[in-house]
């Protein structure tokens, strides 16, 4: 008998390679999203088109005993949609509905191992004001101060899933991803990240031109390609004894400039930043990933500049393609 996993937000962008991940590892997947994969279609073998507030939709979805559930549905988006104030309410309604939905459909299932995938954005704003020194480790999270309501929901729902732990005598695992970027990812529309959007504009720049930036480029992140954060994934689900939270993220923390120098390189052109106002978030984060390694004996190491060559292959390959 194959082993059965259900992926929650499989039309999204990480929740997509999941399923292909679980794919190639002989499992029958199901999918569950509002809508399906927005590039490529989807390898699930089965997928619910449904909404996931719905506690019937849940029910629907959350059928049988699974061995693993990944829990990946959330409202989000780029800095654009976080940052700007006017989707909170929505953001903490529907991401907090969805999560209180599925914690309860899997403990009524007797589902012990489920995936939630928190944020970065569940730091404090008073760690990351110093774009050379952010403090990411997974214990500076309280006294809580998240920038953002996305991030406060996030850190309730963190401990939702614990508490279902506690209670219930789940395993439910708790990672905090760090800016998860690659091929078919958002790339355009307003909830694209950094390095897609970097892409994006100098693919469409013309060498010798300019490309705006959002701020002045001094802000620092660091950003993990999308086969590493699949991996963590699994193997934080996997593990045993081991709750998290836990941060999945790379350490090798770039400015945004030093992130567009990149790209320019990749594409073999010579641009100049015109920097503009835009939502910025905070001034400095960076995974800090000795956790990870303690607990996993794994953590992340592919270099960004490789991530970003496939991704800006893939991107100039969607605008070229119309
Ligand atoms: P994504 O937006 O591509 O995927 C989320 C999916 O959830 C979407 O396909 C969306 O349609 C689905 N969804 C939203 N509301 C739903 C509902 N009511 N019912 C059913 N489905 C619903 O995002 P992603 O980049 O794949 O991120 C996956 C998860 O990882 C999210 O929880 C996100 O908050 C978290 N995360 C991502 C990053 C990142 O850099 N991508 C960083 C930190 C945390």
């Amino acid at each position: 008998m194959a082993k059965t996993a259900l992926v929650c937000g499989a039309g999204g962008f990480i929740g997509s390679h999941l399923v292909k991940r679980l794919k190639s590892e002989g499992f029958w997947v199901r999918g569950v999203d509002l809508k399906l994969p927005e590039f490529g279609g989807t390898s699930a073998d089965d997928f619910v088109v449904g909404d996931l507030r719905e506690q019937s939709v849940c029910r629907l979805a959350v059928d049988r005993n699974f061995d693993e559930v990944y829990q990946l549905a959330a409202d989000m988006g780029g800095a654009g949609y976080i940052f700007t104030g006017e989707h909170d309410a929505d953001i903490m309604h529907n991401s907090a509905a969805i999560n209180l939905n599925i914690a309860d459909a899997c403990r009524k299932r007797d589902i012990e191992r489920v995936f939630y995938s928190s944020s970065a954005c569940v730091y404090p704003a008073y760690n990351q004001q110093d774009p050379d020194n952010p403090n990411c480790v997974e214990d500076s999270v309280y006294p809580a101060a998240p920038d953002s309501e996305y991030g406060w929901e996030k850190l309730f729902s963190e401990r939702l899933y614990l508490a279902y732990n506690r209670n219930y005598g789940t395993q439910f695992r708790v990672a905090r991803y760090h800016n998860i970027f690659g091929p078919e990812g958002t790339w355009q529309g307003g909830k694209e990240k950094a390095p897609a959007a970097i892409c994006r504009k100098i693919a469409l720049a013309k060498d010798g031109g300019e490309i705006e930036i959002w701020g002045d480029g001094s802000q620092t992140r660091s950003f993990l390609f999308i086969d590493e954060c699949i991996e963590g994934t699994v193997r934080l689900l996997r593990n045993d004894g081991f709750e998290g939270p836990v941060n999945i993220g790379s350490d090798e923390m770039v400015s945004i400039n030093q992130l567009v120098d990149m790209v320019s390189q990749i594409a073999g052109k010579k641009l100049a930043k015109k920097h503009i106002d835009g939502p910025l978030g905070v001034m400095g984060r960076n995974s800090d990933n000795r956790l990870i390694e303690k607990k996993l004996g794994w953590k992340p190491n592919a270099a960004l500049y490789a991530g970003l060559e496939k991704t800006y292959a893939w991107i100039s390959a969607q605008i070229d393609n119309g």
